[in-house]
């Protein structure tokens, strides 16, 4: 059965209500302010003002976290049509098993008129945080943040199997892999394209409408950069009370 999106806003793991103060506290300094409530509850939209993009991508973090490039995506998601042209890329390069996912595309129903129903669809992956709370918990350091590209890796001879990062990760992005007896989840392709010269992730060059944009966001010149600081663009991010930071950023449009 497919996930759907208010399963996802209702996940339990650690949360805003363990991090320390001090922590969320300073997510709210960099200008992350909630401004509304955004398709079913705890995803929230941020402030769309530019004061407030400029401290998510540009400003404070970026100069604490300098990672050149900065592997970001952004996903238009009312775009996307359910065709999972993008999981079965992602299936296909990663060698995903059948029980695990990577990438998965969320669903609602939402009423329109009387008797008259839209689907809304959500892709949803690894949002390579920038202050992940799966890497903070881990015992044995085998996830990691590539000091380099910021991505969320695993080193998987590391993995003892413990499930933590799992249960830490607010975005249900990891499974167990049977096969590798490790924790697997999206590394933005960096050992199967970004690393052999490509410069799309498997599932942003599948999906034939458009919707995942990938790219550096540190480079004014690139496409990420130039949608996530459109002025008149509502940008948002998934459970930003969380104060993970995730590199994966939404629009419409
Ligand atoms: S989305 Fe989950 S797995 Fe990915 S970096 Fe954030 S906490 Fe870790
Ligand atoms: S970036 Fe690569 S690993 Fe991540 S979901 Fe897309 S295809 Fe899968
Ligand atoms: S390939 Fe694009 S349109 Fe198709 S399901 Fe994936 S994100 Fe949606």
């Amino acid at each position: 059965m497919k996930k759907r999106i208010e399963d996802f806003a209702k996940l339990e793991n650690e949360g805003a209500d363990t991090l320390p103060s001090a922590e969320r506290r300073r997510f709210l300094r960099l200008g992350l302010t909630v401004t509304g409530v955004f398709a079913g509850g705890t995803v929230l939209s941020l402030t769309s003002s530019r004061p407030a993009r400029g401290a998510l991508v540009g400003g404070e973090m970026l100069r604490k976290d300098p990672y050149k490039p900065h592997y970001s995506m952004v996903i238009r998601e009312d775009r996307c049509i359910d065709c999972q042209r993008c999981m079965d890329a992602c299936v296909k390069t990663n060698d995903v098993p059948e029980y695990g996912y990577r990438t998965t595309i969320l669903e609602r129903e939402l009423e329109v008129g009387p008797g008259e129903k839209q689907r809304e669809f959500m892709p949803v992956l690894c949002n390579h945080c920038n202050r992940p709370p799966c890497v903070r918990v881990c015992p044995t350091k085998a996830t990691y943040k590539d000091e380099k590209t910021g991505i969320v890796m695993m080193h998987y001879e590391k993995c003892i199997g413990c499930k933590t990062c799992m249960a830490a990760c607010p975005y249900n992005a990891r499974y167990f892999n049977e096969e590798k007896r490790a924790i697997d989840k999206c590394n933005f392709c960096f050992d199967t394209r970004l690393s052999k010269g490509e410069k799309l992730t498997a599932c942003a060059a599948a999906c034939p409408a458009d919707v995942r944009i990938f790219g550096d966001i540190a480079d004014p010149d690139s496409r990420v950069y130039k949608l996530v600081h459109e002025p008149t663009r509502v940008v948002w991010v998934l459970r930003p009370e969380t104060g993970a930071m995730p590199n994966v950023f939404y629009t419409k449009g």
